[in-house]
């Protein structure tokens, strides 16, 4: 260091000695940020980008997706099919049938507009990060493993105290009840003709 260089402050010797243990003392009480994966899971936001699911039953095949992918990694295969009319003397109509839906996350940049753009609210981000693979072609997730992601996709967040419920909700708990009502009416049904006597038996 030439003397130019030197600080202009008086140094005493040790002091930098003394400086370094005082910063060791000051952190040792702080909390550590230091993660212990993989032993510990980390508590990750529930809005994390770490994998796609996919609702099947929502999508309709609108190919929205897969058109607005910058890096077109999204790949959907259909067909289509007729309906019959849903009442005597109606039309008949053409629906989309889902034959194939895949994300290639090798590809993936996880920008999220397939998410943002879809109007059906059939793709949903998971936090889940855990799906490393030695072979790339893994790391294309076929409808089924996007099925599957979508059971770690965290509950949406409690509503504030008197805000509107959304429609979604209400129509997703109207279907519910329906099916659950078809059932109950279904297993009594068959309760019904399970203890109706046979033909020439006697009570
Ligand atoms: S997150 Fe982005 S890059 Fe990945 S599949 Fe969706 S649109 Fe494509
Ligand atoms: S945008 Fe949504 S509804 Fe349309 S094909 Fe993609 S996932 Fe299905």
């Amino acid at each position: 260091m030439t003397p130019s260089q030197q600080p202009s402050g008086r140094h005493f010797p040790g002091s930098g000695l003394a400086r370094g243990l005082a910063v060791t003392l000051r952190t040792m009480t702080r909390k550590t940020v230091t993660a212990r994966y993989p032993d510990v899971e980390p508590d990750l936001p529930p809005r994390t980008r770490g994998v796609i699911g996919l609702f099947e039953e929502n999508c309709t095949v609108c190919m929205l997706c897969a058109r607005e992918c910058p890096d077109w990694c999204i790949y959907i295969d259909s067909h289509k099919e007729t309906v019959p009319p849903a009442a005597p003397g109606g039309r008949e109509r053409s629906r989309n049938v889902l034959d194939r839906f895949a994300i290639d996350f090798s590809l993936c940049m996880y920008c999220g507009i397939c998410i943002e753009v879809c109007p059906f609210d059939a793709l949903f981000w998971s936090p889940e990060f855990e799906y490393a693979e030695t072979d790339i072609r893994d790391l294309t997730h076929e409808r089924d493993k996007l099925r599957e992601w979508m059971w770690t996709v965290p509950a949406p967040p409690a509503l504030v105290p008197g805000a509107e419920e959304p429609k979604e909700y209400a129509a997703a708990r109207k279907s519910a009840d329906r099916a659950a009502a078809q059932q109950a009416a279904e297993a009594a049904a068959a309760k019904t003709e399970s203890d109706r006597p046979e033909d020439g038996e006697t009570r």
